[in-house]
Order: structure tokens, then C-alpha cells, then sequence
């Protein structure tokens, strides 16, 4: 099964995606996650990257498309995989279905979270991740059940992303608005997407998500 999680920056696909991964025993593919990694080296590359990331803009189409076009084909991905931030603009969305086409895959389905945004800058101000696991917590929504200690995998370090704060999340709802809001119907026009209430409690969204997934 393969499916994408669609939703602007803090709607909660990173969360989601995890638990996806848990239950229908599919890999999360997260783009923000894979370029975050290229990122703590210390290379030309690296800084470029990091230096759009920071800003809230988009990483070129073909870097993204390539590093996809590797990913799904490893053996990992051979029951499935949750597309977690790709494609984000028309022009990924349309070279994802000459990569799937190209390797003999289908979309399954493409889950829409939907967020409003006035809550999302709440949520983005207060999130933090694990740096052992990547477990998401949040502040005031979502805190590891004993202080300063992951749920996961019982780690004590966490992070919070550079991109979270208030002027590049502006900017990142902008890119959603300009460039990754219009993917959503060229996937309701081939009667794949699905809207999923995405400011409900967390578990509610995983359920709503699960009865979708079968
Ligand atoms: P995310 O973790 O999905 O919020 O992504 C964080 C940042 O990584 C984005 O603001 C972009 O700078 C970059 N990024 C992630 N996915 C993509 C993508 N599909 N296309 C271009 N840039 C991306």
C-alpha cells in the first residue's frame, strides 16, 4: 500500500506517518526528515540545503525527485510506503507518477489533513522530536508521559527545528498556500483524496486515518 499524507506545516503528518508505519507495517519516506539529514554535514551541499530549509522555501524539484526515485525502490519499501511532505508542489506531484508508473507502483491513497491555520502556529511554536527515534512531542499537546524522557526509546535528547520559528513558519505557510495547496485537485480528480479532520485529538485522527487505510 502505498499512500501520501498531505496537510500544511504542524497539520501532523510527521505523527501520523509514524503510526502508519507502526500498524500497517509501511515505511514513512519524510523529505523534510531525509533532507535534515544531509544537513549536519558539513559539505556545500549541506549548507545549501540547510540555508533554504531555514528560510521556509522549497529544495529544488529535481534533488527532491531524485532522492525519492532512489528511496522507493529499496527493499524497505517493498510492502509500502507513506509519503510524509512529498510532493509539494504540481510539477513533484506529476514527476511521482512517472517514477511509480516507471516502477510498476500505484497510489493507493492520498490522505488530506486538514488544519486550521491559526492553531497550526500554536502547534509549530511548541514542538520538539526525539534525536534517537524522531518521536514528535509537543509542550502543551503532547508531552513524553515522564519528563525529559522519550516514550519511544527512552532517550533524554530532544531537538527544535529552526524552521519552527515565527518568521519561517510565515513563509512556510505561504509555500503551502501558493504551490502545495493546488496539488489537491489534481488528486480529487482522479477520486483519491480523502479529507481527514486533522485538528480532532490525535488518536481520533489515527482512527479516522485507519478506518480509510482498512
Ligand atoms: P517538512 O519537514 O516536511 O516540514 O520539510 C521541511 C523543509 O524541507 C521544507 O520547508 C522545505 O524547505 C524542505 N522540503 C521538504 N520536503 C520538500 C519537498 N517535497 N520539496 C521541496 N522542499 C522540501
Amino acid at each position: 500500500m502505498n499512500i501520501i499524507l498531505l496537510g500544511p506545516p504542524g497539520s501532523g503528518k510527521g505523527t501520523q506517518a509514524k503510526r502508519i508505519e507502526q500498524t500497517h507495517g509501511i515505511i514513512q519516506l519524510s523529505t523534510g526528515d531525509m533532507l535534515r539529514a544531509t544537513t549536519g554535514s558539513d559539505t556545500e551541499f549541506g549548507r545549501r540545503v540547510k540555508a533554504i530549509m531555514d528560510s521556509g522555501q522549497l529544495v529544488p524539484d529535481d534533488i527532491i525527485v531524485e532522492m525519492i526515485d532512489r528511496r522507493i525502490v529499496q527493499p524497505d519499501c517493498s510492502r509500502g510506503f507513506i509519503l510524509d511532505g512529498f510532493p509539494r508542489n504540481v510539477a513533484q506531484a506529476k514527476a511521482l507518477d512517472a517514477m511509480l508508473a516507471e516502477h510498476g507502483l500505484r497510489l493507493d491513497h492520498v490522505i488530506l489533513l486538514d488544519v486550521d491555520e491559526a492553531v497550526l502556529v500554536d502547534r509549530l511554536s511548541g514542538r520538539f522530536s526525539c534525536n534517537q527515534c524522531g518521536a514528535s512531542y509537543h509542550d502543551r499537546y503532547n508531552r513524553p508521559s515522564q519528563h525529559g524522557i522519550c516514550d519511544g526509546c527512552g532517550s533524554t535528547e530532544f531537538t527544535r527545528r529552526a524552521d519552527d520559528r515565527p518568521d519561517a513558519v510565515k513563509a512556510r505557510f505561504e509555500v503551502y498556500r501558493k504551490q502545495t495547496a493546488p496539488i489537491l485537485p489534481y488528486y480529487r480528480d482522479r477520486g483519491i483524496l480523502r479529507r481527514v479532520d486533522g485538528m480532532a485529538e490525535i488518536d481520533a485522527v489515527t482512527h479516522e486515518i485507519d478506518r480509510i487505510l482498512g
